[in-house]
């Protein structure tokens, strides 16, 4: 049987999942609103992708060093150009107290250690021409990506069709087919749908329960040949990541509800301050530029940081169905074949190919302990399940 797939969103997510959904015998129709892939979050000149743990978060760091570890092993063999990624090591400045007590934790969860990070030190410093002083951890496997070369590559496979200023409007269910529908009435079919679109995620019937924050982030960038620079990302309130030959990319700032789509020179003030402890003198380069050029774009975020991936009710079936019930995940009235990838936050380049990979074997019935684990993580149901005071179902909807 023929296996068709409509995908909504061509950003990283989604065109991540189309990529894993192609190479598993799927053919994908990725249906894009705007004019072009990666123009949302996913369209910023450079992603950096380190892991992000935190002392109290047992979970969260699973699934950070779960995507982390996948997402770096699978960039590497993608075959992109040299020009579009690099993983040198990515550095992130703490406090040193905090430094320690991460490195130490992080100690008892990573096998080889040595090989994974290092706290940092004068001579790492200096090694990377980072100003003196600081202290942190050096992840040796971080580093950066071309988002919309990630993007393109990800979608040149011969079973992915990519169809662009096709706004989704509605999405609707027939017997055994979902009808998608345009904001020009363009009609798309399909047995299986992926929702992939990002802070747009809660505009359908279907997803309205779904709410994503949106937080507006500005980045700069800056020609820095003069200057001898980091080689690697380093990030501490505000990051600094090089890129192609002499360009130095910089930011970015975080503002909630706040829709202002132009370059503002209050953004890129703040973006050079929040750099002025990892590098002075590009810092002070910064300063005497008279423009510097500029990008726009929102993250969308869940309340708990959390992304929504995998299934979501069936709106109908949900109303029938006692509470009692839903209490026992394997009652739970799932949609059949729709499937959402959305609210990946500050980190899309390090969870959504994970997620996708993830969301591939969800599609194809063939999931690992791992996967389950994942999806028990992300479903997206954890809100209007906590509602009910189901909250511990709503993570366990696969036995592990
Ligand atoms: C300033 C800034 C800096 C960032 N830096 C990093 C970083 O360094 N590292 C990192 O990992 N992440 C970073 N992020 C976050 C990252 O960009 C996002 O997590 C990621 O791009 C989300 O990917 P996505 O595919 O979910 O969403 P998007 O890239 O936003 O893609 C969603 C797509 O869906 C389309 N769409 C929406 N509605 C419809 C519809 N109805 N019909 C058809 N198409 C539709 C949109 O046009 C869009 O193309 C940053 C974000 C910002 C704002």
């Amino acid at each position: 049987m023929q296996k068709n797939i409509l995908i909504i969103g061509a950003g990283i997510a989604g065109c991540s999942l189309a990529y894993f959904l192609a190479n598993s015998g799927w053919d994908v129709t990725i249906l894009e609103g705007e004019d072009d892939i990666a123009q949302g979050g996913s369209g910023n000149p450079v992603a950096a992708i380190y892991p992000k743990f935190m002392l109290n978060d047992e979970a969260y760091n699973d699934f950070m060093l779960k995507s982390f570890t996948f997402t770096t092993a699978w960039l590497r063999q993608l075959g992109l150009y040299e020009t579009d990624y690099r993983f040198d090591g990515a550095i992130e400045i703490l406090e040193a107290t905090y430094a320690q007590k991460l490195e130490s934790y992080l100690s008892t969860k990573i096998t080889v250690k040595e090989k994974f990070l290092s706290l940092i030190n004068e001579t790492i410093l200096k090694q990377y021409s980072i100003e003196s002083g600081s202290s942190g951890i050096l992840f040796n496997q971080g580093g950066w990506v071309n988002p919309l070369a990630l993007c393109s590559h990800l979608i040149k496979h011969s079973n992915i069709k990519t169809i662009t200023y096709q706004k989704i409007k509605s999405i609707e269910q027939s017997v055994d087919q979902w009808i998608l529908k345009t904001e020009d009435q363009r009609i798309f079919n399909s047995s299986h749908v992926a929702i992939c679109n990002a802070g747009s995620l809660n505009q359908f019937d279907l997803t309205q329960h779904l709410h994503l924050d949106l937080f507006r982030g500005q980045v700069n960038w800056i020609n820095s040949k003069s200057l001898q620079m980091p080689r690697i990302v380093v990030c501490d309130e505000g990051y600094l990541i090089p890129m192609n030959k002499d360009k130095h990319f910089f930011g970015a700032t975080y503002a909630m509800n706040d829709f202002d789509k132009n370059v503002r020179t209050r953004d890129t003030k703040k973006n050079i301050a929040s750099i002025m402890r990892i590098h002075h003198d590009f810092y002070n380069h910064c300063l005497s530029q008279q423009s510097i050029s500029g990008r726009v774009s929102w993250r969308a975020s869940s309340k708990d940081r959390k992304p929504f991936v995998g299934r979501i009710f069936d709106n109908q079936l949900l109303k029938k169905i006692r509470v009692r019930e839903l209490a026992r995940a394997d009652h739970f009235p799932w949609l059949k074949n729709l499937y959402i990838a959305s609210g990946f936050g500050s980190r899309g380049f390090t969870f959504a190919p994970y997620c996708s990979y993830v969301l591939t074997n969800l599609i194809n019935d063939n999931l690992s302990r791992e996967d389950k684990k994942t999806l028990n993580y992300t479903n997206p149901e954890r809100y209007r399940l906590k509602k009910m005071s189901l909250k511990k179902v709503a993570s366990q909807i696969f036995k592990v």
